[in-house]
């Protein structure tokens, strides 16, 4: 248990991300054994984003280490919807692949949702499928979107049971604020939603037992708006430059005086970024589990 004295404990996502990836690693070669084929992961990227550019090659990477195929596809920025769209047909279709994503965002032209409707649900590794969105309001099974189920992992493994605890997610993206806020309640806790219009939002955020910042916004959250003793999960990521013009990676949190008073936090990098990856491809594994019936 992490001491209010000595500073919060970290959510080290990095360490269990680590440790999930050598599970997986194992899994995929026993599986493999039996199916004859590794899981595949088809990555479509758009454009030149140089973010993005830089999440695809981590999430490729990733998969080499683990031993899933990757079938990723770079399109050049003035690709067609309709281009895109028989993209994902001809992956739907084929047989080596068990996960698609589209990497977000896509160039102004291209109708991302349209899109995103389009993937075979039962490979929609990013879990952004109505299909899945829907499985998940009603708590049925299904694939989780990589970035909440993350931090739901992640609380899982430090022990920190959400269960009777008054939950607050500041943000409500499709991406992470609502999906998070629905595994929370499925997990018992008691949710309360906060965003952009939120009044008070420091009041609201001193009423979590856990406290999951999804905003962007550099170090908007501080220690005051953190009740002592909080567990508190920094999704953020938000790229500062120093007076030296150095260029480093900060979360939603004021992390220094948050740790102070919180009893567990994330880091920044080092906490969801490393979980995203590693559920996309537990996510991955999952599908073609699924689809082998292995
Ligand atoms: P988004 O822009 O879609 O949503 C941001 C949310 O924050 C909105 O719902 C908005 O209402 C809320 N918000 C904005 N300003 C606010 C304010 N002043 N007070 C209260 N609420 C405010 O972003 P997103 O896609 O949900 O991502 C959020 C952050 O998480 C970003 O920094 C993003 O880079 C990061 N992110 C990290 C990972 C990861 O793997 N760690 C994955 C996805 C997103």
């Amino acid at each position: 248990m992490a001491g209010l004295l000595d500073g919060a404990g970290l959510l080290d996502g990095k360490a269990l991300a680590a440790r999930m990836q050598t599970e997986l690693t194992e899994q995929v070669k026993t599986l493999q054994a039996q199916s004859g084929r590794v899981p595949g992961l088809a990555v479509l990227m758009v454009g030149d984003n140089p973010a993005s550019a830089a999440y695809v090659r981590g999430k490729e990477k990733a998969c080499e280490r683990v031993g899933i195929a990757s079938y990723g596809t770079h399109l050049p920025t003035d690709t067609s919807q309709a281009e895109l769209a028989r993209r994902i047909q001809a992956l739907n279709q084929d047989d080596r692949v068990d996960g698609i994503l589209v990497q977000l965002p896509l160039p102004d032209h291209l109708d991302s949702v349209a899109l995103l409707n389009q993937i075979d649900p039962d490979k929609d590794a990013d879990g952004l499928h109505p299909v899945n969105m829907g499985r998940l309001v009603r708590g049925e099974t299904g694939l989780r979107s990589c970035t909440p189920a993350g931090v739901m992992r992640l609380l899982e493994e430090y022990a920190i049971a959400p269960q009777g605890k008054h939950a607050v997610v500041i943000g409500r993206s499709i991406l992470v604020g609502k999906p998070l806020a629905l595994m929370l309640l499925e997990a018992n806790a008691t949710v309360t939603i906060a965003h952009s219009h939120t009044p008070d939002l420091a009041a609201v955020a001193r009423s979590a037992d856990i406290l999951v910042t999804a905003i962007g916004k550099t170090e908007l959250v501080t220690a005051d708006m953190v009740k002592p003793g909080a567990v508190v999960v920094d999704v953020g990521i938000n790229r500062v430059t120093d007076a030296n013009g150095k260029s480093r990676l900060v979360g939603d949190v004021k992390f220094d005086s948050v740790q102070e008073i919180a009893e567990w936090i994330t880091p920044v990098p080092g906490g969801i970024g490393p979980m995203t990856v590693t559920m996309l491809l537990h996510n991955t594994v999952w599908s073609y589990r699924q689809r082998l019936a292995l």
